[in-house]
């Protein structure tokens, strides 16, 4: 035997016992976003390196140190796997020009790969829901992603995840802000460790975000950002929250809530749990009015949010157990004529929008039987010799002590809808 291929590490298969808790998911987000009036938008997982180098900031973790980037050895070209979706989402509305016709509400799906420590609730290819409100500058659609987020978890059944909200302000404020912390964090440059060290004069607000538990005394008696805001945005922060109110949407302040992203600016949410232990956050977005120049376009405000499916698919595991999804019929067969028209059979009962699992195997009528109790499905349906010479079915019930009934297909698919 040769030796064995496995996966890449941090990435994962996704098995069928799996598989069916996304397709829900995938069914219910589907629905939300057709609710709020968000199309799709679909992006290549590839993009020139320089995309996120722009957008997402030189001096974050993403870019530092988490992307999966190589030279085409075609032409020399440096590509990077799509870390997340907002900057390619952009590019491609600027790139087709989506924005001439008007603001755009989009959302896409798919996975995003970032080259970190693989552990529960981190991987290093994982998948988002991504929704991105492009031209819009007014604080209610801020609001409305906010009150979407809280919808959805309602629609999938999750509880127990808190709203932190704070603004960023205009880049002036930023600006001033930044000089603060570079006074504040400066005069104790011996406490941070080497990753702020090196942010204290290229990134300072990225200090606040450190995750080390050592810094945190130091970075909980830091200035506060709310106290360098300006008032236009002091003002559409005072909108969002009073629509959140409005909605009966809690949420707390966070003043330290900078986001790991250097694209924001105003209103920066995350929603977060205690459910999934370290790794809590379940969804983060916020305003980015920036991005769409800073990446060539016509300048364009624009806010939008990414969750992680994966962490909020263990919290819809927590809360209720989902059915898989049942086929409705399991084809059992015997004999070379009888295979012939079970096959024909099958696609008889799909054309009548049917699930149907045919036993391909040719065993024991027994162990066919055996199988079609084991699928979940309702009912069997039997096809012998005598069948197949009457053009007859047989179905037979699964669940429950119902007769068996020989009769046409059209018979069958009546008895097998309930009808
Ligand atoms: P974290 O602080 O957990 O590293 P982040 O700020 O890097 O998150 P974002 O870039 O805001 O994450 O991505 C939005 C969401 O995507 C996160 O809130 C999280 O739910 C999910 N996510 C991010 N990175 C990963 C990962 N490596 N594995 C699984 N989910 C992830
Ligand atoms: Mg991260």
């Amino acid at each position: 035997m040769s030796e064995r291929i496995q996966a890449v590490r941090g990435m994962n298969d996704i098995l069928p016992e799996q598989a069916h808790w996304w397709e829900r998911f995938d069914d219910t987000v589907r629905d939300w976003l057709h609710a709020y009036g968000y199309r799709t938008i679909r992006m290549p997982v590839l993009e020139r390196t320089d995309l996120f180098v722009r957008s997402i900031g030189e001096v974050t973790d993403i870019v530092e140190k988490e992307m999966y980037t190589f030279v085409d050895q075609m032409n020399g070209e440096s590509l990077t796997l799509r870390p997340e979706g907002t900057a390619s989402c952009v590019r491609a509305a600027i790139e087709h020009n989506l924005l001439y016709n008007g603001p755009q509400r989009l959302c896409y799906t798919g996975p995003m790969f970032r080259h970190e420590r693989p552990q529960k609730g981190r991987y290093r290819q994982f998948h988002q829901v991504g929704v991105e409100a492009l031209g819009y500058a007014g604080p209610d659609i801020d609001a409305e992603h906010i009150v979407m987020c809280a919808r959805l978890w309602r629609d999938l059944d999750i509880g127990d995840v808190a709203l932190e909200l704070n603004t960023l302000g205009d880049s002036a404020a930023r600006a001033r802000f930044r000089e603060r912390l570079v006074s504040y964090f400066g005069r104790d440059e011996a406490l941070l460790d080497a990753d702020s060290k090196r942010r204290l004069h290229t990134n300072p607000l990225r200090i606040l975000d450190s995750k080390n538990p050592q810094m945190q005394e130091l970075i909980a008696g830091a200035p506060r950002m709310i106290d360098d805001i300006d008032d236009a945005s002091c003002a559409h922060f005072e909108g969002v929250q009073t629509l959140l109110k409005a909605a009966g949407v809690p949420f707390t302040l966070n003043t330290r809530l900078v986001r790991g992203l250097d694209y924001y600016n105003r209103t920066v949410f995350e929603w977060v749990t205690a459910g999934l232990g370290a790794q809590g956050t379940v969804c983060a977005g916020g305003r980015y009015d920036g991005l769409v120049e800073q990446i060539g376009g016509k300048a364009a405000p624009a806010c939008g949010f990414a969750m992680g499916v994966e962490r909020l698919l263990e919290l819809m595991q927590h809360a209720q157990p989902v059915a898989p999804r049942a086929i409705d019929v399991y084809l059992v067969h015997q004999g070379a004529a009888a295979a012939q028209f079970a096959f024909g059979v099958a696609e008889g009962l799909r054309d009548q929008q049917l699930a149907v699992a045919l036993d391909c195997g040719g065993t024991s009528f027994k162990s066919q039987m055996k199988k079609a109790d084991g699928s979940g499905a309702r009912f069997a349906v039997i096809i012998g010799d005598d069948e197949a010479a009457a053009q007859k079915l047989t179905v037979k019930p699964l669940r429950g002590n119902g007769e068996q009934t020989r009769c046409a297909l059209a018979q069958a698919v009546a008895l097998i809808r309930g009808k």
